[in-house]
């Protein structure tokens, strides 16, 4: 096993891969800014190690101060937890050439999915289902261009092979716009992710967004945990996610789940990562792969009972996968509200101290969270302070312990999104199930 795992996150997920050390017997040590000092986990780590001054750069992208830490401390791996430098195969080729055990993929696995390009022709060699596009990047031939758009047929989106965070994509209604539209993601591509190739593909109306968590180890063993369902989204951010999807079949789940498996044998995959697809009509579209730990993995967790972040410590200490696909059951419904500081109207972040938490609780209720009483939320970082997460036999029943957990939840002294949740649980359309990804900014009005 692992003897000792440095935590180059913060936050709830620092926290998370803190309790799967623990339960494991790994030593751990928390890496973190100078404004992270209050820290739950930095609190209850059994090392701490201050990388830096607050802004990200200098400390949680700061990697020669994270690969030191590892050295003075005598740490083996380095977790990078979701964000930051979690999909950086330049970080993890350094962690490894340092001699240190990468928590996550091979860093070619991360490069090449890294390129959406290089991810979707790898995909599509795998016999996973993709959207129609234009199988590469586009050159400057116009009428090429044109030809490619005419074949896949209009709405057309070009999106660049570099591209995340939602940015760096255009929606094409007609040919008349096409030209003009190619060059500005070009060079805003270039501009945002110095990569200006850019790429095309359908665009889908109204899908919705369903992904596949996967784990596998390095005797090339992949299993698939499953579907979640993460439609409801402002901004291509996350805001509700449950598992399984609503009225998707076992069928197709169980054949698209295993298309993910084995796409991950094929390319050797290592560890935990996420298929992410456009669902239409009936129809999976691969979009993207994200390699490492997802913030709505507990819905997962809840229906299947496999810890996610135990397994990653596992593969990376070089374990077989103690499950095999026929091991993975699926029981009950499962969601989860992102609880981020912010105003419920106007989505500004709201940080500053918390007077007064008080943590909902009961069966079927999990809390992934690091604040407490009299933790002041720094106003450097993301605003997600936690996560609400309710299981239940069925959906019905994880929506109402997820009404009763909202209410039972308090946190003074910040504004926070409760009462958007609180809204979204009494919104008829969402009780129903299967609403796309448009339906919250429509609702919102926005
Ligand atoms: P990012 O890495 O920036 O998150 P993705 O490729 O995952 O980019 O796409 C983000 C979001 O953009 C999707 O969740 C979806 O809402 C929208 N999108 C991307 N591609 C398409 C498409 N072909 N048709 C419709 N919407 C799309």
């Amino acid at each position: 096993m692992l003897s000792k795992v440095i935590i180059a996150n913060r936050g709830e997920i620092a926290l998370r891969i803190l309790r799967a050390c623990r339960e494991l017997g790994i030593r751990t040590v928390a890496v973190h800014s100078s404004a992270d000092r209050d820290l739950k986990h930095v609190r209850l780590a059994d090392e701490s190690v201050c990388i830096g001054p607050a802004p990200a750069n200098q400390s949680y992208l700061n990697i020669p101060a994270i690969i030191s830490a590892a050295e003075v401390t005598d740490a083996v791996a380095i977790h990078p937890g979701y964000g930051f430098l979690s999909e950086n195969a330049d970080f993890a080729e350094q962690v490894e050439r340092s001699g240190f055990i990468f928590i996550g993929p091979r860093p070619e696995t991360i490069r090449l999915m890294g390129d959406k390009v290089s991810a979707i022709s790898a995909m599509r060699a795998a016999g996973v289902p993709c959207v129609p596009g234009s199988n590469g990047t586009l050159g400057e031939d116009d009428q090429e261009n044109a030809r490619v758009a005419r074949e896949i047929g209009y709405p057309v989106i070009i999106k660049a092979a570099g591209g995340g965070g939602g940015r760096g994509m255009r929606v094409v209604h007609s040919e008349a716009a096409l030209h003009s539209a190619i060059l500005l993601t070009r060079s805003e591509a270039g501009a945002a992710f110095g990569n200006d190739q850019v790429y095309m593909e359908k665009y889908l109306e109204n899908p919705r967004h369903i992904e596949f968590q996967v784990l596998a180890d390095t005797q090339g063993n992949a299993i698939h945990l499953g579907e979640r369902d993460c439609s409801m989204q402002r901004r291509h951010q996350k805001v509700i996610e449950e598992a399984p999807a609503p009225n998707l079949s076992k069928t197709l789940r169980n054949k698209i789940g295993e298309r993910c498996a084995q796409a991950c044998r094929e390319i050797g995959y290592r560890g935990a990562g996420t298929f992410e697809f456009l669902y239409e009509n009936g129809e999976f579209y691969f979009i993207e792969m994200n390699t490492r730990v997802q913030v709505e993995h507990p819905v997962t967790e809840l229906v299947t009972g496999i810890d996610i972040v135990r397994e990653q410590l596992l593969i990376a200490a070089g374990e077989p996968l103690g499950y095999e696909q026929k091991d993975v059951r699926f029981h009950g419904h499962a969601i989860e509200c992102r609880i981020n500081a912010e105003d419920p109207n106007n989505f500004m972040p709201s940080p500053g101290l918390i007077s007064l938490y008080h943590a909902p609780g009961g069966p079927g209720v999990r809390v992934d969270t690091h604040i407490y009483s009299g933790y002041r939320v720094p106003p450097y970082y993301d605003s997600m302070i936690g996560k609400l997460i309710t299981h239940g036999e069925t959906r019905e029943s994880a929506m109402a312990r997820m009404r009763t957990a909202l209410d039972e939840m308090i946190i003074d002294g910040i504004k926070t999104n409760i009462p958007l949740h609180q809204s979204l649980l009494e919104d008829t359309s969402f009780q129903t199930g299967g609403t796309n990804i448009h339906y919250l900014e429509k609702k919102l009005g926005l």
